[in-house]
């Protein structure tokens, strides 16, 4: 064998260990950079970090009534998860907890208006239903900083005077494409099953209830085999897309 064969040899075997060490490394770092949205933070050799989007369509999971007892379990399970939600809290819960309000924002997860004290909006006079939205934009201002965007009505009933209200505030009103009936005490094997209806642009109707709260690491699993992603919901539409 002459020198030249050898050297090229030598090359070849010096290249196929290189690969064999490189593309595990490339195999691995996608996953191991996974961020809470879904996104993947990937470094390709002689690049810089490129942001590459594994997510088929965005889906808005929502959690109504907060703050409750249970809402610091929702937040553990949400972050366990991998998962951001929008939160839709009663402000005069949120009065009385702003501490609540503020580790949902710490989670990561979007504040929402969903009244003061929970009544029928369409019921009362405009001067209430401003009312009801002002005074909950006001402590959710106080407790994060920033007045919400979003607007969830109570059991989803709105009217003209309700968006226009809301409206006024700078409240996008959202309600919902799915209903999970964890209110009306469906088990967490019936709320996953619900959760499997979402698809790319769609809302859940979810509340920070134990059944809810269980449902949860199942949820974000069938969420990620169907490569959906928890997106954040756009004031500008009122529907789910990439978080910002
Ligand atoms: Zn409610």
């Amino acid at each position: 064998m002459s020198t030249r064969a050898i050297a090229i040899l030598v090359a070849v075997a010096g290249v196929s260990l290189l690969a064999a060490w490189a593309i595990p490394t490339r195999r691995e770092s996608p996953r191991l950079a996974r961020t809470v949205d879904g996104t993947s933070l990937r470094r390709e050799p002689g690049q810089h970090v490129v942001k590459k989007s594994p997510c088929a369509g965005y889906v808005g999971l929502t959690f109504d009534d907060s703050p409750t007892g249970n809402t610091q379990d929702l937040i553990d399970a949400l972050r366990s998860a991998g998962l951001r939600a929008t939160m839709f809290n009663i402000g005069q819960r949120a009065q009385n907890n702003q501490a609540l309000v503020r580790a949902q924002l710490d989670a990561g997860l979007w504040i929402g208006n969903h009244s003061f004290t929970h009544p029928h909006l369409p019921t009362l006079p405009e001067a209430q239903v401003r009312s009801q939205l002002q005074q909950t934009q006001d402590v959710l201002q106080q407790a994060t900083g920033a007045a919400p965007r979003l607007f969830r009505p109570p059991y989803g009933e709105t009217n003209e005077t309700v968006r226009y209200v809301a409206q006024q505030l700078g409240l996008t009103e959202v309600l919902w494409d799915i209903d999970s009936e964890d209110w009306a005490g469906a088990t967490s094997a019936k709320i996953i099953e619900a959760a499997g209806y979402l698809g790319p642009g769609l809302i859940i109707l979810m509340h920070d209830l134990p059944a809810t709260v269980a449902a949860i690491p199942q949820i974000a699993a069938d969420l990620a085999a169907r490569g959906l992603c928890a997106g954040m919901i756009s004031p500008a539409t009122g529907r789910p897309v990439a978080p910002a």
